[in-house]
């Protein structure tokens, strides 16, 4: 495929203007400082729209193909929330307006704040945060504020080895020490690693409920009490939300602070950079911490309020990605309590379905009910010198995206995957029948699966030069279609 700059031809325009008919004047702007002639691609309105047409089928969605990238949450999005998001009061509104003439835009965040409270068993959200990650770090300076103000020295931070890279990463960022733990052989926390490991310098605990593997921590009640007792506090990532919602609530199991991913369980399309939306919800004792400014609400009126001398103070520009918060809040009143829990079960039962189908041809480490996701291991494939990273390959030749691969680090040749609720038996018996053929090819036709993948504009690419030394155009003879 061709750059747009190399479709330019010399006096080829998109519009033609009718030719002035008033006289030309000069204006007095010096000549050094009017802007020079940009080069810029002279094409016809048909080269561009086919140009950019072209470029946005190279790329795969969720609106083109399945996508159970593991951790994801790639779901698919109800389109009735972009609209409502695009809705003109809304894309008009602008965050330097008066509290007078914005009214619905805070009653939307307020309200939003509640029903994440609800979901979730909390006391308060605050909707600040950009993403995941920037949830996990504004709720690890809440913890960090909460002992300060009670002038108690706690410096470190457990993580269990399964979790998402961006748990002891954060915990680094706020100068907390992250202590990792091994998990037990049924893939969850080792209690009695727990409660040799705790002390008083230990400020809390990041957990993933359900873990990455996609299994519930079963002893929740037993983790969140050793550290309780131990004065600490825990931490859950809820990015993996979409297994337990309107199913059970975090803060029942005695989790203090939660973030959530807007831009996976509450359908915001994601990836590409975002923008995502990472809010943190707490538990009544933390509230005192939460950034500013606030939105309260006076009678009928809605208000930002400011005066919280303990608060952590701003994360985030304004208020945080309000676009997102517009369809989090479309898809919660859309599908209600009664879809939430639907959304709970059916992630489930959709995956708990494919890992049944699977567990004969790949190997599964954690053979127990799962909830949204599964970890299936190709080290079976491996013995044959197919690994995973062939496999996933192979699967876009199939027409679909592969799963999360080589994590959690727990797992050897990890295949993580989840199909998420809103797919259909027809799709997932499809990618099943692919995946069932690959670990066929993997025993009799390897270099098949090893070379792939073969129906892609690129093959495989050199991942470490691609990212050190990327040649950000190609050349016709690259394409092979
Ligand atoms: C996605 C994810 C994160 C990070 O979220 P971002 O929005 O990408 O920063 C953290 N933890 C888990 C378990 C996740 O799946």
């Amino acid at each position: 495929m061709k750059l747009i700059f190399e479709k330019s031809s010399s006096g080829r325009k998109a519009i033609h203007l009718s030719k002035s008919d008033v006289p030309e004047k000069k204006i007095d702007i010096p000549s050094q400082l009017l802007r020079k002639d940009v080069p810029l691609p002279e094409v016809s309105e048909i080269d561009v729209v086919r140009h950019f047409v072209n470029l946005s089928q190279l790329n795969y969605s969720v609106d083109t193909g399945f996508y159970p990238l593991g951790s994801c949450t790639m779901k698919y999005n109800p389109k009735i929330n972009e609209d409502v998001s695009r809705l003109p009061g809304f894309t008009l509104s602008h965050p330097f307006q008066s509290e007078k003439v914005s009214q619905g835009c805070l009653q939307l965040m307020f309200e939003l704040d509640e029903y994440l409270s609800e979901i979730c068993g909390m006391d308060k959200f605050t909707l600040q945060p950009a993403a995941g990650a920037h949830g996990e770090l504004t709720g690890l300076m809440l913890i960090k504020a909460y002992f300060k103000h009670k002038k108690e020295k706690r410096t470190k931070v457990i993580v269990p080895d399964s979790s998402h890279g961006t748990n002891p990463a954060s915990s680094t960022m706020v100068a907390l020490d992250s202590i990792s733990i091994k998990s037990n052989d049924e893939g969850r926390v080792d209690l009695d690693v727990l409660n040799e490991i705790m002390s008083k310098d230990v400020a809390g605990i990041m957990l993933t409920n359900p873990n990455t593997l996609g299994l519930f921590e079963k002893d929740i009640l037993e983790i969140t009490k050793i550290v309780h007792d131990n004065g600490g506090l825990v931490y859950c990532d809820g990015a993996n939300m979409n297994a337990i919602v309107g199913i059970t609530k975090p803060g029942d199991m005695g989790f203090d602070i939660i973030h959530l991913n807007l831009h996976k369980t509450f359908a915001t399309p994601h990836g590409g950079g975002g923008p995502g939306s990472g809010p943190v919800g707490v538990k009544k004792e933390l509230v005192p911490f939460l950034p500013v400014p606030r939105i309260g609400k006076v009678g009928e009126k809605f208000k930002l309020n400011y005066n919280y001398p303990l608060s952590i103070g701003q994360v985030r520009a304004f208020y945080g990605n309000f676009g997102v918060m517009i369809k989090a809040y479309a898809y919660i009143r859309a599908i209600g309590a009664k879809g939430m829990k639907d959304v709970g079960e059916i992630s489930v039962l959709n995956a708990n379905y494919l890992k049944e189908k699977l567990k004969k041809f790949y190997d599964l480490p954690y053979d127990q009910v799962c909830k949204h996701e599964f970890v299936l291991s190709g080290s079976k494939q491996a013995e044959k010198g197919v690994h995973t990273m062939d496999i996933a390959k192979r699967l876009l030749d199939f027409g679909f995206h592969a799963p999360t691969v080589y994590f959690p680090l727990i797992v050897k040749e990890a295949i993580m995957i989840e199909p998420t609720e809103t797919e259909s038996k027809e799709t997932l018996d499809e990618f099943a029948d692919v995946m069932i053929k690959i670990a066929e090819e993997a025993e009799k036709n390897p270099d098949i699966v090893k070379n792939a993948p073969h129906k892609t504009p690129v093959s495989r690419l050199d991942m470490v030069k691609a990212a050190r030394e990327p040649i950000l155009k190609w050349e016709e003879k690259s394409l092979k279609n």
